[in-house]
């Protein structure tokens, strides 16, 4: 194994996150709930003209703010102003730098932001402003050195489960290339966007680089994507989304302007009969629950061996009945709502239509969108008709001969983001891992929550193009080639 320190460079970028067990910390971000949210979103284009639509807290169906949702005319104008960011690469990086300064000073409103527009539970809401710091001195680390030219204008479109992590590290890889960035934020979740678009004008960005346009995907992501004076296009979200966005950027943008997307996953997980027990259910858990099963990292098909499968599902029962819903803002919470009443409702259909597959679920609490920890019977990921966005598990058994027919039926699918082992055989982890098509796999341990600049995030196949988000592979793809100008 070589140390992280020796593939990613001496400075380690992380966060110094918040001990959530300290008093003054706690009630610091208390007092952070009665946080005005701003009535109108601050746009740097002018004279922005489009649909008021009305945010909500997903927990309580609250009205938490009102956005502009502009109109593809607003769009192109944002176009028109949009301006590279001519200065060095190392004041590119001191102004990131003091972004993440910002963003960490400012956490109680943005936890404050997180739970009530996003539904996200605290310590989410810890792991993720430590995300969007930790991209924002990476990213600024590794471009900081950097001479080659910029693209142009990039659009950035973002999903509203890492509103703040990822919306920020589209934006600052971006940046560190020294382009112009049009972002446009996930539907649910311009607040707390706007909140971070802020924090990086007040930094130095200066307002032509850096532009927001809340809108519908169908007016603003199209606008984006077919403009011709766009020069890249980065992109998480749906695999059909992606489709959509790499047919429309064929067909009206110049050929070879790049597109990254990170997409979805049907991601799987072995146990075999000599991992730990303990150790594997808290990680299932995790994998499959915390952030209401809403990341697309998320473990959603567990094999067990058969062996060790009935004494396994017996404590992952008692794990999930250990898991509290509720109120994202309340330290108990371990789950808390997924994004919407149209989340909600599919949700529940699919696992209505899988009643007969129920191993076990726990009780919802209500009102709000919470859908209830669940775990399903099935025999393999074949039974898995698509990527159900929720907190929902199914589990299978194998037989120790059937495990190459696993790892086949896995890779099958196409999709190859995140992967899980538990085992105690060392020749195991490498055979399994060699013969399994995913961008990140972990062993003996859960498969969320990668660390930007030690364990870079992304996926093949039809889980997204790389270069993986928080690598060192990430901030030259927004460079144009080196070569690019010579060779026409
Ligand atoms: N980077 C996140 C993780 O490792 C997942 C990102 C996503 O769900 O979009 O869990």
């Amino acid at each position: 194994l070589v140390a992280p320190s020796a593939l990613f460079g001496a400075s380690r970028p992380n966060s110094a996150g918040f001990d959530l067990t300290d008093e003054e910390t706690l009630s610091r971000i208390y007092a952070a709930r009665e946080l005005a949210i701003p009535d109108a979103m601050p746009l740097t284009v002018s004279e922005p003209t489009g649909r008021m639509q009305d945010v909500l807290n997903p927990a309580t169906g609250e009205n938490i703010a009102k956005v502009l949702m502009v109109d593809a005319a607003t769009a192109t104008r944002a176009i028109d102003d949009a301006r590279i960011w001519d200065a060095p690469a190392a004041e590119r990086a001191e102004v990131l730098r003091r972004a993440a300064d910002l963003y960490e000073q400012h956490y109680g409103a943005i936890f404050a932001i997180l739970a009530r527009e996003g539904g996200k539970a605290l310590p989410d809401a810890v792991a993720e402003l430590r995300e969007a710091v930790d991209f924002l001195r990476y990213y600024a680390t590794e471009g900081e050195t950097c001479t080659d030219a910029p693209r142009g204008i990039w659009g950035a479109i973002s999903p509203w489960n890492f509103p703040l992590a990822i919306f920020t590290g589209q934006i600052a890889a971006a940046l560190m290339a020294g382009n112009a960035v049009i972002a446009k934020p996930a539907e649910h979740t311009p607040v707390i966007a706007a909140r971070a678009v802020a924090l990086l004008h007040q930094a130095g960005v200066p307002k032509a680089a850096l532009q927001l346009l809340p809108g519908r995907g169908s007016v603003v992501g199209t606008a984006l994507t077919s403009d011709p004076r766009v020069a890249g296009l980065v992109f998480t979200g749906s695999t059909a989304t992606a489709q959509t966005i790499a047919r429309t950027m064929a067909a009206n943008l110049a050929p070879g302007t790049p597109l990254i997307a990170e997409t979805g996953g049907l991601n799987a997980m072995i146990v075999d009969s000599t991992a730990l027990p303990e150790q594997a259910v808290r990680d299932i858990v995790n994998s499959a629950f915390r952030s209401a099963g809403q990341r697309c990292s998320a473990l959603r098909c567990l094999y067990v061996q058969e062996d060790i499968a009935p004494h396994l599902i017996t404590m992952i029962k008692g794990a999930m009945d250990e898991l509290r819903l509720g109120d994202p803002w309340d330290l108990a919470t371990d789950v808390g709502p997924v994004i919407d009443p149209a989340a909600q409702g599919e949700i529940a259909d699919y696992i209505a239509a899988n009643a007969g597959r129920i191993l076990h679920r726990l009780a919802v609490p209500s009102p709000g969108c919470f859908i209830p920890p669940t775990m399903l019977q099935v025999s393999g990921i074949n039974d898995l008709e698509r990527e159900v966005f929720g907190p929902v598990l199914h589990v299978a058994t194998f037989r120790g001969e059937q495990l190459d027919q696993v790892i086949a039926d896995i890779n099958a699918r196409g999709f190859g983001l995140t992967f899980g082992l538990h085992t105690r055989i060392d020749s195991r982890v490498q055979e399994v891992s060699d013969a399994i098509h995913a961008g990140n796999i972990y062993v003996n341990r859960n498969q969320i929550g990668a660390v930007v600049g030690s364990q870079p995030f992304g996926g093949e196949g039809l889980s997204g193009t790389g270069p993986k988000a928080g690598g060192p592979r990430y901030v030259p793809r927004f460079f144009a080639p080196a070569t690019a100008s010579a060779s026409v």
